[in-house]
Parts: C-alpha cells; sequence; structure tokens
C-alpha cells in the first residue's frame, strides 16, 4: 500500500466480505498511515460506485470475487486473495507510523437528505478516544469474546474489529446468513462463548423474546444502539439474564457513542435513558437561539469533544451547518456537532432521547434521511411529487412508505422499485408506494404528513393464485400472519408485500419449526415467493411424506390452552362490540312429524361429545383469553 501512494491523508477504498481478510485490510490501510471507506459488498453497484468516485480514492483493497464490478473504474485494486503471494514477498517490518492524532482514520458514508451519501470524515483522535473509552468503561479484556456482527458500511462495525486487535481477546467472524437469521446467531453466541455483543434494539428484542438471548451462558455485555431501546425489552431481558445491558447513543458524526447508560433492574422509568457523554466528550441541551434549556425541558442535543468528526467529505457548507462554533468550552476553534436529536436532561443528569427535530429516521438501526429517496423518486420521469415517511401502523413493524404524484400516465410500482434499487441498499427502499391526486398540505402550504393515508399494504395488480397444497397452504398462513395480510398469491413477491430482513428472518424459522428444513435468508431472497419457498421446501424434504412432515400432535388437556389465532380475533371483537354477539346465527326449523326429544338429545350430546369446541370455554386468566 505505501508503495501505492497510501500514506496520511489519502483514502482507501475497502470493499471485503466478512473475513479475516478484512481485519487485515483495515489494520493495513491504517498502519499505511491512510484512511479507508468502507464499501459494503451487499450495497448496489451505483452506490459503491458514487462512493469511490466521491472520495476520489485511487486504491481499492478488495478480493477477486468482488473485483469485476470495479473493473472499468479505473482504480488500483489489491487483491487480499489472488495477490497474496505478492503481497508475501514484501516486507514484514513495521512500517514507521506516518498518521498522527488528526489524520483521518476513516470516512463512513451515511444517507444524504439531498439525495446523495455524505462522507463523515473521523479522525485518529477521535477514534482512539472512543476504543480507549470503550475498553475501560466496560471492562474488556484478553478473556472476552467479541463477535464481529455489524456491517462494515456502518460505524459502530468499527470497535468491533479494533477492541479484539487491542485486547488481544478473540473475534468472532460469522457468516452474513448467520448473523440476519436470529436462530443461528444465537447458536453462534452459544458455540463460541461469545461474551460481548452489539445488538439494534429491533433484533435484540426478537432474540429476547424468541430466541433465549438470556440463555447464552457466556454473554456478560449486551450494548444496545442505533435507535430507542424499548423499556420492555430491556426489563424483559433483565428479568432473565445475569448479564449488564447498555443502551449506547452516538451519530457517526460524534465517533460511534457519545452517551451511554447501563440498564437498571425493574428500573420505573417510561423511557431508558441515553445516560451521560462518555469520556472527553460533552452534551449540551440548547433551544433554537443555542441557548441552554432547563432541566426537563426538551431541546437540541449538541455534542462537542474529541469525538467529533472532521465534517463532511467535500461539504464545507453541510459542515459548516453541523458543526458550528462551541460558544462554551472557551478554547478557539472549539466546535459542536447539531445532532438534530430531541433530547432532555433528567433531574440525575442523565439525557433522555425524545425523538428527531428533522425527517430523518431508523430503520432497524439503519439511518436514512428520506429526502435522499424522495429525490431519486422526484427524478424519475414518471414522478411529479413524492414524499417519503416512516409508518408504524403495526407496533413494533416500521415500514418505508412512499406517496406519490404521477405526471399523466400511470405509475408503474415494480418500474420505481427497480430504479430505486439500482441506487439504493435493500433498507431504504420503500414496502409500499401509494399514488394520491395531490399531497395533503397543511394550511401554511406545507406538505401534511399526518395527513397521509394508511396504505393497503401488500395489495399488487393482477390475479392472485391462491395455495395449490399443503406445503404452498402452510407458507401463505405464515406469510399472512407475518405481514399482517388477510390473503396472498403464491407468486405475490415477499419483499415487495412489506417484508424485510427481521421478518424474513422469522419466516425462516417459522418454515424450519413447520417442516424442520433448513432455508437460508439468500435463498429467500432469491426465491422469495411462497411457489418458489413451497419448491425448495419439497426438495429439501425430497419425497418424505408432507403430511409426515406437518405434524399436527395433540396437547395435553387439563391445563388452560392459549387461543387460535382466529379465536383471538372473535374474543377481541365480542368485548370491542360489548357482548352485541354480531358472529352469532340465529335460526328456526320447522319440524314434520313427532319430535322425538330423546333423540334429538342424544344426537346433540353426541355432537357435543364429538367436537371439543362445542365444550370449551373462553376463561379470562391475568387478563388474557385461555381455553378451558
Ligand atoms: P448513526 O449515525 O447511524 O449512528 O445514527 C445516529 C442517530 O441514531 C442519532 O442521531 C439518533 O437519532 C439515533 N440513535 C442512535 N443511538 C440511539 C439510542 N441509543 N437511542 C435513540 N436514538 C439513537
Amino acid at each position: 500500500l505505501i508503495e501505492l501512494g497510501v500514506g496520511p491523508e489519502v483514502l482507501v477504498g475497502l470493499c471485503l466480505e466478512r473475513s479475516v481478510a478484512l481485519v487485515v485490510g483495515l489494520l493495513a490501510i491504517l498502519k499505511a498511515g491512510g484512511a479507508y471507506v468502507p464499501l459494503d459488498p451487499g450495497y448496489p453497484g451505483e452506490r459503491l460506485a458514487f462512493m469511490l468516485e466521491d472520495t476520489g480514492a485511487r486504491v481499492l483493497v478488495t478480493q477477486q470475487s468482488l473485483v469485476a464490478q470495479w473493473a472499468d473504474l479505473g482504480k488500483c485494486a489489491v487483491c487480499l486473495d489472488a495477490d497474496r503471494r505478492e503481497i508475501a514477498a514484501r516486507s514484514f517490518v513495521n512500517p514507521a507510523r506516518a498518521a498522527t492524532a488528526d489524520s483521518l482514520a476513516y470516512v463512513i458514508y451515511t444517507s444524504g437528505s439531498t439525495g446523495r451519501p455524505k462522507g463523515v470524515m473521523i479522525a485518529h483522535r477521535a477514534l482512539v478516544n472512543h476504543m480507549v473509552w470503550i475498553c475501560r468503561a466496560l471492562a474488556l479484556d484478553e478473556s472476552d469474546v467479541l463477535l464481529q456482527k455489524t456491517p462494515i458500511s456502518a460505524d459502530a462495525a468499527v470497535w468491533e474489529f479494533f477492541a479484539p486487535l487491542l485486547l488481544g481477546a478473540p473475534l468472532v467472524l460469522t457468516s452474513d446468513d448467520a448473523i440476519r437469521d436470529p436462530v443461528q446467531l444465537a447458536a453462534a453466541l452459544q458455540k463460541h462463548g461469545v461474551t460481548t455483543v452489539q445488538l439494534v434494539p429491533s433484533l435484540f428484542r426478537v432474540l429476547t423474546h424468541e430466541h433465549g438471548l438470556a440463555d447464552c451462558a457466556a454473554l456478560k455485555r449486551v450494548l444496545c444502539g442505533g435507535e430507542a431501546l424499548p423499556t420492555d425489552a430491556a426489563q424483559d431481558f433483565l428479568a432473565s439474564s445475569p448479564a449488564h445491558l447498555y443502551n449506547l447513543y452516538g451519530p457517526t458524526e460524534s465517533c460511534i457513542d457519545s452517551l451511554w447508560w447501563r440498564c437498571h433492574r425493574n428500573g420505573d422509568r417510561a423511557r431508558v435513558p441515553i445516560g451521560r457523554p462518555i469520556a472527553n466528550t460533552r452534551a449540551y441541551v440548547l433551544d433554537e437561539h443555542r441557548q441552554p434549556v432547563p432541566v426537563g425541558v426538551a431541546g437540541e442535543l449538541y455534542l462537542g469533544g474529541d469525538g467529533l468528526a472532521r465534517g463532511y467529505w467535500k461539504r464545507p457548507e453541510l459542515t459548516a451547518e453541523r458543526f458550528v462554533p462551541d460558544p462554551f468550552s472557551g478554547r478557539a476553534g472549539a466546535r459542536l456537532y447539531r445532532t438534530g436529536d430531541r433530547v432532555r436532561y433528567l433531574a440525575d443528569g442523565n439525557i433522555e432521547y425524545l425523538g428527531r427535530l428533522d425527517h430523518q429516521v431508523k430503520l432497524r438501526g439503519y439511518r436514512i434521511e428520506p429526502g435522499e429517496i424522495e429525490a431519486l423518486l422526484g427524478e424519475l420521469p414518471a414522478v411529479r411529487e413524492a414524499v417519503v415517511v416512516l409508518r408504524e401502523d403495526t407496533a413494533g413493524d416500521a415500514r418505508l412508505v412512499a406517496y406519490l404524484v404521477g405526471r399523466d400516465q400511470t405509475i408503474d410500482v415494480a418500474a420505481l422499485r427497480a430504479a430505486l434499487g439500482r441506487t439504493l441498499p435493500e433498507t431504504m427502499i420503500p414496502t409500499a408506494f401509494v399514488v394520491l391526486a395531490a399531497l395533503p398540505l397543511t394550511p401554511n402550504g406545507k406538505i401534511d404528513r399526518r395527513a397521509l393515508p394508511v396504505p393497503e399494504y401488500g395489495q399488487r395488480a393482477g390475479v392472485r393464485v391462491p395455495a395449490r397444497n399443503p406445503v404452498e397452504e402452510a407458507v401463505a398462513g405464515v406469510w399472512c400472519e407475518l405481514l399482517k395480510l388477510r390473503e396472498v398469491g403464491v407468486h405475490d413477491n415477499f419483499f415487495e408485500l412489506g417484508g424485510h430482513s427481521l421478518l424474513a428472518m422469522r419466516l425462516l424459522s417459522s418454515l424450519r419449526a413447520l417442516f424442520g428444513v433448513e432455508l437460508s435468508v439468500r435463498s429467500l431472497f432469491e426465491a422469495p415467493t411462497i411457489a418458489e419457498v413451497g419448491e425448495r421446501i419439497c426438495t429439501a424434504l425430497a419425497g418424505e411424506d408432507v403430511a409426515r412432515a406437518l405434524p399436527i400432535t395433540a396437547l395435553a388437556r387439563g391445563a388452560t390452552l392459549p387461543l387460535s389465532f382466529a379465536q383471538q380475533r372473535l374474543w377481541f371483537l365480542e368485548r370491542w362490540t360489548g357482548g352485541a354477539a354480531p358472529y352469532n346465527i340465529g335460526r328456526g326449523y320447522w319440524v314434520d312429524g313427532p319430535l322425538q326429544v330423546a333423540r334429538l338429545q342424544a344426537a346433540l350430546a353426541g355432537l357435543v361429545s364429538r367436537h371439543e369446541t362445542l365444550r370449551t370455554a373462553l376463561v379470562e386468566v391475568h387478563g388474557e383469553p385461555r381455553q378451558q
């Protein structure tokens, strides 16, 4: 790398799959004195090409299987696998340290509201400050085992890589599939005796509630961050695990984490606080005149200290807008970063996160500027206006929805989706597109986001083909339950109906439980319809009797039993309508000839003894309906 001119302030693209080579590549670029730009191989080619072009990086560290997509960009590619011999022939002596505390360590791109991603420039000072803090604050040492699971494009990945190197502790690297699938992830945590893991709250909740995160015996610490940590998930975990749980808060612009809080068992707080600043970091809660607000009053969070980024790569105006002079520290040239986060100080000196002041959203930990998606939609010829919002129409299931006003032609949603897919990562592609005659406006002419209608998730044009065999029927049942749909067709696409990676993992767990068949998340991306999934299941079962693969086993009677979903629905409706019994059907019959009461009695008794459900009462146990 040094021979190729890498040194201080020189950016190097880094595009590798999660592997030992990736760790080597990261370390090598920093040792050469350069700064790395992580390029997630899972991103669409156009987005990666934009990032690499924008940085002006001349050198790319990559691997043979990924190098082809960069071929026509005219970059000098170093393939850590294919060039292994040539690399091995070079010197093994540590190079002289060329970088200083102020030299760039990495540039990470995040979503940009004007339609293109922006690069956040982090220097060694900020990185070292964070690394020293996290190792000390969490009392990490060489006996710890860490799992690398965050994609390299997110800054939370940075410390996952460097902490084990600094501590001499093992780092567990697993496949993307294992990380996306909670069953495999929980198994990996168990198998490798992982002591410290970092999870976004949405995945933390699924692992805690459905996959026994608390049963991972070696686990000492769980670090949640990236979005608000729900109190119930935190309390449920703490009630069943001796591990420590932390809520970490921080924007990429202030190097990974800026505030932190250790969660307590039985905390009676309505929200989990984001706590206090990490080492050499300052936090201010200011009003719109940049004056501090009193304790308890909401304001914008401003951050200062050693963690601050140098700014945005080649974007001086944006840098000046977000990194403002610091009037409090008294140090010449000191700056504060305006986070755009609405927070307040609590009486005990901790800070509580309340929400955003702008439209930026977090979806499963991924930072998204809806403006970036709106700008791309606005460039398409069929679209006159577009607004994108994150909706949570079902609790715990947030989805991006695009509202569009077309030009004259009708809008082809599939074409829009494909166009967005060329530049946006999967998480940023809206799950529903709603075409409106006009966008609703507030009295002063702004788009009234609250007046945007609830979309019909899963609506699609064309004929819906119903399930054609028991396997498809069972798969369709799971889809409907997960996607909250009444019906699906066997050729409908899981992701177009609102499925996302987290739901995909739950789908695969359900299919595993139903059929005993192991399907990967990748296979679902390749074959996202019920017909295709059904085929794969049949192939996997390879002639096994499907009826046997779908066992229906009787549960022991005696105890009260849960309700089926259909029963739950009726129970709910019954209470909702205040006992109006709209589902009871009354009917009268004329009987010809004399009625033999004993026979009728015996027939009814036979019916009741034959059908358990006719002998079942619904009782309430701790506020939950049960069958008795
Ligand atoms: P990123 O740059 O991707 O790390 O995203 C930073 C943004 O994520 C922050 O400005 C917050 O809006 C949000 N965020 C990060 N951590 C937390 C947390 N623990 N609680 C609430 N919001 C968070």
